[in-house]
């Protein structure tokens, strides 16, 4: 039984989310391939660790001072670190890329990759897994499309038994430039984990119990529904839902991998399973 479990930006916010994602890894051993996002929102008036690197990344553009912006990225991985006792040093790596920021010689997309990088080395140690650079495996053709050949055989050539931690959101171009899918696209990196390693089940751990039968801002505790098909779940998308990036789909259907759809703050409740039937 092998489950890639992938947690989104709220399951990854801070120290005591990273709590509850190692609590759900050691409950189930099948759990071997975690994915992770950028850190996001603690509460509504914080912000997603992506938005501040592309804020950072257009600050220097226009030659304003992005330090105060780069600040609030550097002290929320040194803060979550911290509070986890890691010994991971990350001082350095966050010198040399700011460095690389005030000299402009960084691209967006590799900037913007960085919050699933440091998330994932911190997540990775704090987990006693081996960590897996996104760029040793999801591989971009030229034409920006993924090449599923190459990076399925790549990521095969990882699993050695332990555990891996892999950053979701971005891979490497042919000429070795790191390139990002679009917003939200650390679902596309887990369903092709998934996909690439026959996985029983492409979980999708994210800050509600599944998919909910009505808008929550709009009716009050909306029950979950326990199942959909893969094409109720794209009528949902076109009407507005929004559940996964929309090429996350592809990758596990064509596998017949079913997707389940669960909470980190809430891990007993079983979630939405979409699957074909
Ligand atoms: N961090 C990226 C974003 O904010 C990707 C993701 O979270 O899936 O869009």
């Amino acid at each position: 039984m092998l489950k890639v479990a992938k947690f989104g930006g709220s399951s990854v916010a801070g120290a005591d989310q990273f709590k509850k994602v190692k609590a759900i890894i050691q409950e189930d051993p099948a759990r071997r391939i975690v994915i992770v996002s950028a850190a996001g929102k603690r509460s509504s008036s914080d912000h997603k660790l992506t938005d501040l690197l592309y804020l950072c990344y257009a600050h220097s553009q226009y030659g304003v001072d992005c330090s105060g912006v780069f600040d609030m990225i550097a002290s929320r991985y040194l803060e979550i670190r911290d509070e986890l006792g890691l010994k991971l040093d990350l001082e350095p790596e966050l010198a040399d890329l700011k460095r690389r920021i005030d000299a402009k010689t960084i691209s967006q997309d590799e900037l913007a990759s960085r919050g699933e990088y440091f998330s994932a080395k911190l997540m990775a140690e704090f987990l006693g897994f081996q960590f897996v650079d996104a760029t040793e495996w999801v591989k971009f053709k030229f034409d920006g499309t993924v090449d599923q050949e190459k990076t399925y055989a790549a990521l095969k050539g990882f699993i050695k038994g332990k555990g891996i931690v892999t950053p979701g959101f971005y891979g490497i171009m042919p000429d070795g430039n790191i390139r990002t899918f679009t917003r939200g696209g650390s679902d596309i990196t887990g369903a092709l984990a998934a996909a690439a390693l026959d996985a029983d089940v492409y979980e999708n751990w994210t800050d509600v119990s599944g998919i909910l039968m009505a808008d929550p801002r709009i009716v009050e505790n909306p029950e979950v529904i326990p199942e959909v098909t893969y094409n109720e779940l794209r009528e949902l998308s076109y009407s507005g839902a929004q559940v996964l990036h929309e090429d996350a789909i592809f990758p596990v259907r064509e596998k017949n991998i079913p997707i389940n759809i669960r909470n980190t703050n809430a891990p007993d409740a079983p979630g939405t399973m979409i699957q074909e039937d």
